[in-house]
């Protein structure tokens, strides 16, 4: 898999936290055309994200992108696609979620919805109105959708901490499922389509008490990706390579 030699990336929710070192990361491997999501790059949380597209113009840009909003979805394609070259997209990774600490009796209808819009729902209409641009890059491209261990209807029970993680937890495991989905769809293009669990990482999500940092999440993930085969298509693993119970 050589999405990241010479690669042209895409990256959701690049701003901060696992995006932002994702996007620091890729510029490390010299990848050269580094598209960085995410739903507000005038806003104050875009910062540093802004700052690092300075420093590297032509390489990194900045698109506007809300994955909860299918339209901005289909106009962020348009964009990019008239940017990227006749080479295509090599690497699409679905990182941008939202979090609301909820329990099985606290969620509302609302924040079931809005999780679901951005955990599942976002990740599958960005695939689809990429794909163009991924089938252009096949047998060279891949698609990542960034999981969680709280998605594993194996690990989840046996949990003794009680985390309020209802809708998050549901909307990740609809997301394991959604890359079966691709897996399967895709597999005639040669695109290469996995989940990953990043590890417990110190970010706005992952908190303080969190055992890594961005950085070690990240190298181990880009690790991950970089030696992906058929073998693992449709897979589940963590950052370490170490495949993941569903
Ligand atoms: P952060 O909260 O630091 O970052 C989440 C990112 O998602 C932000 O850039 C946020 O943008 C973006 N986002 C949220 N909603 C939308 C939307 N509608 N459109 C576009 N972007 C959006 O979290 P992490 O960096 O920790 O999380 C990254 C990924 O890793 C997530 O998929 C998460 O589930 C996963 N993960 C993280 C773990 C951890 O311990 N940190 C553990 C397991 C999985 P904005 O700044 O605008 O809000």
């Amino acid at each position: 898999m050589a999405a990241l030699k010479a690669c042209s990336a895409l990256v959701t929710g690049a701003n901060q936290g696992l995006g932002l070192e994702m996007v620091k990361q890729l510029l490390e491997a010299r990848c050269s055309n580094i598209f960085a999501a995410c739903r507000d790059p005038d806003g104050p949380n875009s910062e540093a994200l802004r700052e690092l597209a300075k420093k590297h113009p032509g390489v990194v840009t900045l698109v506007q992108l809300d994955v909860a909003d299918p339209c901005i979805i289909k106009e962020s394609a348009k964009k990019v696609g008239s940017l990227l070259g006749k080479n295509g997209l090599n690497l699409l990774v679905n990182n941008a979620a939202v979090l609301p600490q909820k329990t099985m009796l606290t969620a509302t209808a609302e924040d079931m919805q809005n999780t679901f819009n951005t955990n599942v729902i976002g990740p599958l209409f960005v695939i689809r109105e990429y794909l163009p641009y991924l089938r252009m890059a096949a047998k060279a491209s891949a698609v990542i959708n960034i999981s969680t261990d709280a998605a594993s209807m194996t690990i989840m029970p046996v949990l003794k901490e009680p985390f309020p993680l209802f809708p998050y937890s549901i909307s990740k495991a609809g997301l394991n499922m959604l890359t079966i989905y691709t897996a399967r769809d895709l597999k005639a293009d040669e695109i290469l389509c996995i989940s990953i669990h990043p590890g417990w990482v110190k970010t706005d999500m992952g908190g303080d008490r969190a055992p890594i940092d961005t950085r070690e999440s990240v190298e181990g993930v880009f690790r991950v990706i970089g030696s992906l085969t058929e073998k693992q298509h449709g897979g589940f693993l963590d950052y370490t390579g170490k495949t993941m119970p569903l």
